[in-house]
Formats: structure tokens, C-alpha cells, sequence
């Protein structure tokens, strides 16, 4: 084998060069000698095109670079090292990803051909009972599924494919674009490389049918609005045999008459009476799994929040399982009749008479207020 030539004299470069300087003459020397623009040589500007992403490679990466300015080709070469190394002597291909690709504004298309279906989604609704219990729902989705008739190969029963005319299978041809050329998919075949002369009768040669799959979904307990439970598999079939996508099961929590959720925990408004907020109780209160009761202290006040331990919803992807909070509400007596409109003066008349103590967020409110409009009478 012959002497390797030096990295830095191949890209044209002196020892100081930086990054910039390194990527931009790769790029310039990559062009002259792509094997594409020396069709009267092919041979020897591939020889050269190697060589000179073999450098880059080692230029552009700092350790591979020190250790080349340290040692020499002894540095960096792997079969001086006993492997361990990098290899520079990959296709072409891969050269449009890192460094053309932001010329041509894009990835190259991979040649393996055949297409895999689409992922699909399916909004489910469920109650909040069958989001906290889980639930297992059938579901229907109209969805491209593989030709029975054909088995996906889109030729009709009997007939195979053909190997693709224009690209004779390779699923890539050249394309000109401006002085330099790429590779694409074959605008024939799609990229799979195969062509088929006699269509199934069935999916026209799509190797697909529309139909309408019924599907039972396991809804593990404790799912939330958000959340999604992945049918590897169930999405569309891919074109002419490819692999099928998968389908995403999105879940909606309806709204509940009675709770609301937070996450783990569960929240509702109970509405108690005034003398029960008086003078203390027992109400009923609802949970996911029955009434429980709960005490309510005497002299409760509006808005305030009772936790139920343990009573919300066990989370999804594990933890503890959250609380029910009951906020309380304070129901003013409606429809009174003569004798407890009596009944309530008295209890005005008397609560009055015992001056603020019985009602102390009302006297210090009142008295901000006064203060307030004090300051600004000034
Ligand atoms: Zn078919
Ligand atoms: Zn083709």
C-alpha cells in the first residue's frame, strides 16, 4: 500500500487551519472530485473523493485531528491501532446527510424502499368512572389494511412484481439539480424498485384496502385527558407489503357532574345547611366508590375544604392515590315560612346585641373599608 498522502495537504490546507476553513474546503474539494462531475475518469476522482473525506473526517474532529498532529497517519489510522479507529472508506451516500445536506435543504431518501404505513389516531371519550377503574372498550376504526387478496404485493393473484425499468431496481435515480446531481427516489417504482404490470383487481395495485377494523382497547386504571395507549401495529397498512403504523389511542376524560380532577386528586362543591354549619354535624358526601360520611365541625365557614384521604384516583403511572376534596357551601335558607322569618329575626336581634363577636370578618372588613374612605377624604 502505497505512502497516504497528508491530511492537510489533500484538503489543501495549512496546519492552522480553522474549522471553518477545514468544512469549507472539504466541501469545495468534494465537489471537484465527486465521481459524478469526473465521468471521464470516474475511477480515479472516487480514489480521490475517499481520501479526501477520509481527511475531513479526522480534520473536522479535534481529537482525532490532535492526535493526527501528534502522530502522524500512525495516530488516527485504525489498521495501525488494531481496529478501535474509524473507517474512512464509506459509501457516498451518507455524505448529503452532514455535509450537503444544508445545500439541499434536505436528508437523501433511504433506498430500502418500501413505505411503512401511517400512524394513526383515535380520540376516545371516556367517563371519569372508566378512567379511575380502567375499562376494556371496542372500538371501530376505518383504516387501509393489507390486501387479502394479493397479500399486500398490489399484482394480481398469481403474477409478481417486476424488477423497475427505469431505476432496474435500485428504488434511486440520478437527478440534475443545477450543476450537481443527487439521488431520489425512482419517480417510477417509488423507491421500492419493483413495478407491477398486472394490478390486483382488488386494491388497484395499492397492496391496501380501506376498511373498518374493530379493535378492543385495554384502558389501564387511572388514565387522564392527555394521555395515549400505543396499538403497535393497528395503524395503516404500509404501501405494497411495507410495515403497517401504529395506532394512538388519544384519551378524553368527560366532564363529571360532580367531581372535577387535578391530576390524583378529585374535588367537589356539597352544599350544607346554615344551622348545620352552626352548630356543627353529619353530613353525606359522595366519593367514586359510595358516600362516606364526614363530619363538619361547628362554626365552619364557607369555602372551607374537607380532605378525604385516599379517596381520588390512583395515578396511571403509579404513586399514591390522590384525595377527594369537599368544599363546603353554606346554603341560605330559602322559602320561609311567617314563623321561621320570626324565628331568624330573633336570631338577628340577638346576634346583634352580642355586638362583634359574632361575626368578626364582617366588623373587620367594615373597618377597613371605613379606613379606607378616611384616607381618602383625608
Ligand atoms: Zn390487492
Ligand atoms: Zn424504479
Amino acid at each position: 500500500m502505497a505512502a497516504k498522502e497528508d491530511y492537510y495537504k489533500l484538503l489543501e490546507l495549512d496546519k492552522n487551519a480553522s474549522d471553518a476553513e477545514i468544512k469549507k474546503s472539504y466541501k469545495r474539494m468534494a465537489m471537484k472530485y465527486h465521481p459524478d462531475r469526473n465521468s471521464d475518469a470516474p475511477e480515479a476522482a472516487e480514489v480521490k473523493f475517499k481520501q479526501i473525506k477520509e481527511a475531513y473526517e479526522v480534520l473536522s474532529d479535534p481529537k482525532k485531528r490532535s492526535a493526527y498532529d501528534q502522530f502522524g497517519h500512525a495516530g488516527v489510522d485504525p489498521s495501525m491501532r488494531g481496529g478501535g479507529g474509524f473507517s474512512g472508506a464509506e459509501g457516498f451516500g451518507d455524505i448529503f446527510g452532514d455535509v450537503f445536506g444544508d445545500i439541499f435543504g434536505g436528508g437523501r431518501q433511504r433506498s430500502s424502499g418500501v413505505q411503512r404505513g401511517s400512524d394513526l389516531r383515535y380520540n376516545l371519550e371516556l367517563t371519569l368512572e372508566q378512567a379511575v377503574a380502567g375499562t376494556e372498550v371496542k372500538i371501530r376504526v376505518p383504516v387501509l389494511v393489507s390486501c387479502t387478496e394479493c397479500n399486500g404485493s398490489g399484482a394480481k393473484k398469481g403474477s409478481s412484481p417486476i424488477t423497475c425499468s427505469t431505476c432496474h431496481g435500485h428504488g434511486q435515480v440520478r437527478m440534475q439539480q443545477g450543476f450537481f446531481s443527487v439521488q431520489q427516489a425512482c419517480p417510477t417504482c417509488h423507491g421500492t424498485g419493483k413495478q407491477i404490470k398486472d394490478p390486483c383487481r382488488k386494491c388497484y395495485g395499492q397492496g391496501r384496502v380501506q376498511d373498518t377494523k374493530t379493535l378492543s382497547v385495554k384502558v389501564p386504571a387511572g388514565v387522564d385527558t392527555g394521555d395515549r395507549i400505543r396499538l403497535a401495529g393497528e395503524g395503516e397498512a404500509g404501501e405494497r407489503g411495507g410495515p403497517a403504523g401504529d395506532l394512538y389511542v388519544q384519551i378524553q376524560v368527560k366532564d363529571h357532574a360532580i367531581f372535577t380532577r387535578d391530576n390524583a386528586d378529585l374535588y367537589c362543591e356539597v352544599p350544607i345547611s346554615f344551622p348545620t354549619a352552626c352548630l356543627g354535624g353529619e353530613i353525606e358526601v359522595p366519593t367514586l366508590d359510595g358516600k362516606v360520611k364526614l363530619k363538619i365541625p361547628a362554626e365552619t365557614q364557607t369555602g372551607k375544604l374537607f380532605r378525604l384521604r385516599g379517596k381520588g384516583v390512583k395515578p396511571v403511572r403509579g404513586g399514591l392515590q390522590g384525595d377527594l376534596l369537599c368544599r363546603v357551601q353554606i346554603e341560605t335558607p330559602v322559602n320561609l315560612t311567617k314563623e321561621q322569618n320570626t324565628l331568624v329575626e330573633q336570631l338577628r336581634d340577638s346576634l346583634f346585641g352580642g355586638g362583634k363577636q359574632h361575626s368578626p370578618q364582617e366588623h373587620s372588613f367594615m373597618d377597613g373599608v371605613k379606613n379606607f374612605f378616611d384616607k381618602l377624604t383625608g
